[in-house]
Formats: structure tokens, C-alpha cells, sequence
């Protein structure tokens, strides 16, 4: 087979498809599904936050490499004002929101991809649906296409099959094993961005679906994002903020007053209870019922003075069963081991095979991260296989 193959129709594949098709080179692209994109589009089912406005290195503070990179592609393959500008170009107008996170001013994902789909299409890229890689058979790549399976030489081959949450958009990590026989390093995947499981007492059933805000979570750091009550535990990006360090063991504890001192929030909770319920003094006292709601669930034993109520408020411990699975979480950690990598993104068992996007051992928070450091690597495993075909002519 002439030229490239990408596999995984995801950001980072559609990416390295590009700027290899731009070097000039014949480009297939090999994807599982009936349609490309599909964590895409699910991103941008609730707003799709492509970047966030901020300096490269600020940015690049917040990449988490779960190995030793090689420098150069971990930094900043793509600065958030080249994501824009890449955007920009496919003729989508963005908006900033107040903490800098960038959004499509239509929020979602489909007039973006559709007119990506269109350009990549119009640079000669050729998009298989419904072809699924299985393995390797020697050197020859296998697929399973409707028409059958297929043994594919390609001269460079791009890997981009995402990471190992939400599997059923399509990155379901399978190709684990046939990498890591072919000496591949590869780091366990565990969830990132993720919720935590809670077992509810009854009396919480009434507060699912309902935003916690006005709170801060301490666990390895603070978060004052909002978040949710959901039936499965908490969700939402006050949590995700943190989940990384209390699924690594962090103890994680919620301050329901976070703008008050402890010295003042004693005297509210010195109010004499009288002959109102429990219930009824604490919504006094907070003046939130999902706050009194979580304080009952979360501080029994209940405290028996104002000093103790006080400080139970300040830090009630956040009584989870753990993080939720790989099914649930927003993105991964773990991947191809980056010391596996050259700094072109090859792998340096597989000369000519380079990988790229979430399937690395990368992980970063929500806020525009995970895209932008997909796109980014994207791009710099698509240059590094371009010129790899050049240099091989
Ligand atoms: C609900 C949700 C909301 C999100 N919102 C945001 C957001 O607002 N901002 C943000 O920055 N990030 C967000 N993310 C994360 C972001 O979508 C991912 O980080 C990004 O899509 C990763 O890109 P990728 O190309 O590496 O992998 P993917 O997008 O997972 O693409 C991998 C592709 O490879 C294909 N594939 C897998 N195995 C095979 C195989 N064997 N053969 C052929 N093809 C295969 C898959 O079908 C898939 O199309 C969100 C994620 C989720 C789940």
C-alpha cells in the first residue's frame, strides 16, 4: 500500500491525516465505526470546550506525562491560539468564557467536524468506516472491513485509537495486547476525570441531578468548581478537578462555607436549635438544603456544639467507594509508555509506526486540555510520519 494509513478517525488521527495529506502524501484512513469522531461529537453534547485561552506554558503546566517525555512534542506541539487559528480557518467562530475556556459560539462538535470531513476529503484523505484493526499478522497490519479481512503493508502507519474511557464511542483499547507482544511499553489504563461512587442513603434521592456550588474541595489541592448529585455519586468538573489525586490515595473533604472562617461560621451555628428539627436548624444556619443534605449525609456522627458543627462543615469528609470506572470517566491515564517513543512520536520497537492522541500515557484535566494536546500530537506524529515517507523516497 502507497503512502500512510491512520487508524482511529478521532481528533488526533484526522489531524496527523491532514498534515500528512498537506506534505503531499496519499493518505488512508481506517476507522472502527460507522462514523468518525464519535467522542468528539459526545464532547460537544455539553458545550465542546476546544482549548483554553491561556500561554503556552501555562498550558503545558497542566499536562500530566504519566513517564518521561522526550521534549519538544510534549510541551507544545499545538498552542492554544494555533488550535483557534486552525479552527478559525475550518470557519468557526469561537467565544471565551470567563475562566478562558473556548467554545464554538454553537457549542457543539458537528459544524466543526463536517467541515473538516469536507477539507480532508478535498486534500485527497480517504476515510474507511467500519474497517476495525485486529492485530498484526508479521509485519502486515490486519483489518476487519464488510468486505472481509484485509492484510495491509502500509509504508508509515499512524496509530491514533484513543484511550479507554467511554469504550463504546469506539477507543476500547483492545490493541493493548498485540502492542505490548510486540514490546511496546505500555502503562495500565485507569480512569481520569471521573466521577466517585457513592452509596446514597435514601434521603438523597431527592438531590440527584442537583449542582452543588459555593463549596470547596480539598484533596492534594483545592477545587471550587461546581458539581453534581447524580444517582451513581458526584460528577462534574469541581470533582474532575481533583479525581486524579484521590484516585492516587488523596483523602478528599468538602468545605461547605469555603468564604467563611471557621470564628464566624461558630457563631451561626451557635443559634439555639429551639424546637426545630435537625433539618430545619441547618438550613437555617446554611441556607442551602443540598449543604444540610450532605452535612447529615456525610457528618454522623453529629457533633453536639457549635464549635463542632463548625469545624465538621469546614471539613466533612467526602465518603466515597472509590473512583468511577473506565466506562464513565471523561478520559484515561496510562498508554503507550512515552519513553516507548521517539521524539517524533515512532515507536521505537515498530520503525514507521508512530502514535499519537490519548493513546499515549498523557493526562490532563477538562477545560480544553484533552483536545488540544490530542490535536497537538496530532499533528506532530502526522509531520514526523510525512517526512519519514520523504526520507524513505
Ligand atoms: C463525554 C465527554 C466529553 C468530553 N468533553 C471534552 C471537552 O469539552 N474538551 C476536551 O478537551 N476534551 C473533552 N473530552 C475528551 C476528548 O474527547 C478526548 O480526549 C479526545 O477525543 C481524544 O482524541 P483521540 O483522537 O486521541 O481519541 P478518540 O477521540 O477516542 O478517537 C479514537 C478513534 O479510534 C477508533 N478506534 C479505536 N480502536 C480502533 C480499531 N481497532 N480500529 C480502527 N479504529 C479504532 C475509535 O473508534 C475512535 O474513532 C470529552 C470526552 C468525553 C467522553
Amino acid at each position: 500500500m502507497n503512502g500512510a494509513l491512520v487508524i482511529g478517525a478521532g481528533p488526533a488521527g484526522l489531524m496527523a491525516a491532514e498534515e500528512l495529506a498537506r506534505a503531499g502524501h496519499p493518505v488512508t484512513v481506517a476507522e472502527a465505526m460507522p462514523t468518525p469522531a464519535r467522542k468528539f461529537l459526545m464532547a460537544g453534547k455539553s458545550g465542546l470546550n476546544l482549548t483554553k485561552d491561556e500561554a503556552p506554558e501555562a498550558f503545558a503546566r497542566h499536562l500530566i506525562p504519566g513517564t518521561p517525555p522526550e521534549a519538544g512534542y510534549f510541551t507544545a506541539p499545538m498552542t492554544p491560539a494555533e488550535v483557534m487559528g486552525w479552527a478559525q480557518g475550518l470557519g468557526i467562530e469561537f467565544f471565551t468564557g470567563s475562566t478562558g475556556r473556548v467554545f464554538p459560539r454553537g457549542m457543539k462538535a458537528s459544524p466543526l467536524l463536517r467541515a473538516w470531513l469536507l477539507r480532508l476529503q478535498t486534500l485527497g484523505v480517504s476515510l474507511h468506516s467500519r474497517w476495525r484493526w485486529q492485530g498484526f499478522n508479521g509485519d502486515a497490519l490486519i483489518f476487519d472491513t464488510p468486505l472481509g479481512q484485509r492484510l495491509l503493508h502500509p509504508q508509515a502507519t499512524v496509530l491514533a485509537l484513543g484511550g479507554a474511557s467511554w469504550p463504546r464511542l469506539g477507543s476500547d483499547a483492545a490493541w493493548v495486547p498485540w502492542l505490548s507482544a510486540k514490546g511496546v511499553g505500555i502503562a495500565p489504563f485507569r480512569p481520569a476525570n471521573m466521577g466517585l461512587r457513592m452509596d446514597w442513603s435514601p434521603a438523597m434521592s431527592r438531590h440527584f441531578g442537583q449542582p452543588v456550588k459555593g463549596t470547596a474541595i480539598h484533596a492534594g489541592g483545592i477545587s471550587r468548581g461546581e458539581w453534581v448529585i447524580s444517582r451513581h455519586g458526584v460528577e462534574g468538573g469541581g470533582i474532575y478537578a481533583l479525581a486524579a489525586a484521590i484516585r492516587d490515595g488523596a483523602e478528599a473533604t468538602l468545605d461547605l462555607a469555603p468564604d467563611l472562617d471557621l470564628s464566624i461560621l461558630t457563631q451561626r451555628f451557635a443559634r439555639p436549635q429551639g424546637k426545630l428539627s435537625i433539618g430545619n436548624w441547618l438550613r437555617r444556619v446554611l441556607n442551602d438544603p443540598v449543604k444540610v443534605a450532605l452535612l447529615l449525609e456525610w457528618g454522623r456522627p453529629l457533633p453536639d456544639s457549635a464549635e463542632g458543627w463548625a469545624s465538621r462543615a469546614k471539613s466533612l469528609p467526602i465518603r466515597h467507594l472509590g473512583p468511577m470506572g473506565l466506562d464513565r470517566a471523561i478520559s484515561s491515564a496510562g498508554g503507550i509508555r512515552l519513553d516507548a517513543l521517539t521524539g517524533g512520536l515512532e515507536l521505537r520497537a515498530l520503525p514507521g509506526i508512530f502514535a499519537t492522541g490519548e493513546m499515549l500515557d498523557w493526562e490532563a484535566p477538562t477545560g480544553g486540555y484533552l483536545l488540544t494536546h490530542s490535536l497537538g500530537t496530532g499533528r506532530w506524529a502526522g509531520r514526523a510520519a510525512a517526512g519519514y515517507l520523504a526520507s524513505a523516497r
